[in-house]
């Protein structure tokens, strides 16, 4: 089983800490998402003793989670947080974490979410153009404000990941690259409501490597450098997230400490606070999807499918991004078979494994999707008319109903 030992089989059903998924099903329903509440703290524990020694101030990202619990949870530890637009800038208030301790980022912010971010007294509003200096300038000044604001550097490193989740290279969208920052510099002069704080970056995600760290970082110390030539009072060296998880026994990530060794000789005495902004890392492992399987059937190149109650309504990382997904039966049998699990979407990508050796579980039991805590129900739709599932949090025996159902009314609520 992967590196979390929340997930457990005890007399040969998968738990939750010390609760029996087989239990939650019955209770809840499926597809079900079934997070542990110790994973998360675990994992936020495990980032924040691997850079101990440097000073620095986590801020969890939330768009890979935003359930208010899962927040909450790492808010109650001293987490700040990275939001993404407003929605997830109201989340995390909703949540309780102070405004202080939220970054807002986007690589695409409207008047509004800016407007939002400034009177909520965000603690950095970072920017990933010079247009959009100008628009958080412009409404800074509307309201009297001064802002604190971040520059994203895009270091053209390209970090190796898979293509849709790289976002340090020249070819993508995010950051002002370093042939803008001449420009973006001379700016500043004529932006009065903007005071240039933090220099930011987010080379990609699940990213296996430290020297794409280390190649991005040294970049952005270079324009540190630059900045505080220029007057510029840099406060915040912003690293992003995108530490890699397993998702696959087969191809285990590198524990954290790795990364933490590169870094912190890079970063200790360059007189900044360190910002971290991990996602994936503190969720991923978290949760899993429990889900009925409906049907089992054979074709005739004696292909076997299990045809289970979720699919990529709620995970659609397989789709996206031809993720691994550990996928086991909750109950263990002593024979295995290979089939593809597939969910009943109307789609040829709807699929969690392909090809997988799975315990021989008859129809009507449960499987589990692993590694479904990041990017999972986050990225979940109502394709198909379908209803977004269940959420709970698990705490030792504790169960946390943390997400109800949709119903077939919320379907329709909006449309008139
Ligand atoms: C998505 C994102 C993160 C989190 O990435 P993970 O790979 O989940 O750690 C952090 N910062 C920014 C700016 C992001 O866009």
């Amino acid at each position: 089983m992967l590196d979390s030992h929340f997930f457990s089989f005890s007399d040969g059903i998968l738990c939750c800490e010390s609760v029996a998924l087989d239990e939650l099903a019955r209770q809840f329903g499926t597809p079900l998402f079934v997070t542990s509440r110790q994973s998360l703290v675990s994992q936020y524990r495990s980032f924040e003793e691997a850079f101990a020694s440097l000073p620095h101030f986590t801020c969890y990202s939330v768009k890979a989670n935003f359930n208010l619990a899962v927040i909450r949870t790492l808010a109650e530890e001293g987490c700040g947080c990275d939001v993404n637009s407003g929605g997830e800038l109201y989340r995390a208030l909703t949540a309780g974490v102070p405004a202080n301790k939220i970054i807002m980022a986007g690589v695409g912010k409207s008047e509004a979410e800016i407007k939002y971010g400034l009177t909520s007294g965000v603690m950095m509003i970072k920017a990933e153009s010079i247009s959009e200096l100008k628009a958080i300038n412009s409404v800074a000044e509307h309201l009297g404000k001064v802002a604190q604001v971040g520059v994203r550097i895009n270091p053209n490193v390209t970090a190796e990941t898979h293509p849709y989740i790289t976002t340090g290279d020249s070819k993508e969208k995010f950051g002002i690259d370093e042939a803008g920052l001449g420009e973006v510099f001379e700016l500043f002069k004529t932006l009065p409501n903007l005071e240039l704080h933090g220099l930011d970056m987010h080379i990609g995600s699940q990213i296996f490597d430290p020297e794409y760290y280390v190649a991005a970082t040294q970049k952005l110390l270079e324009v540190l450098e630059s900045a505080r030539h220029l007057g510029f009072d840099i406060k915040w060296l912003d690293l992003g997230g995108g530490f890699p998880v397993t998702y696959d026994p087969q191809k285990p990530a590198p524990p954290i400490t790795k990364f933490a060794e590169k870094l912190i000789p890079m970063l200790q005495d360059k007189g900044v606070t360190v910002i971290f902004e991990p996602g994936r890392f503190i969720a991923a492992n978290a949760s899993v999807i429990v889900t009925k399987i409906l049907y089992r059937k054979k074709n005739q190149i004696g292909k076997e499918f299990f045809i289970v109650d979720a699919g990529m309504t709620e995970l659609i990382r397989p789709a996206l991004y031809q993720s691994h997904h550990e996928v086991l039966s909750v109950k263990q049998h002593d024979r295995s078979v290979v089939a593809d699990v597939v969910g009943p979407i109307c789609e040829s990508s709807d699929f969690f494994a392909r090809h997988r050796t799975i315990d021989d579980a008859p129809e009507g039991e449960l499987l589990a999707v692993l590694s479904s805590g990041a990017y999972g129900a986050v990225m979940s739709s109502n394709y198909n008319g379908r209803l977004r599932p269940a959420e709970v949090m698990v705490d030792g025996d504790e169960v946390t109903l943390t997400r109800r159902r949709e119903t077939y009314e919320q379907l329709v609520q909006n449309e008139l």
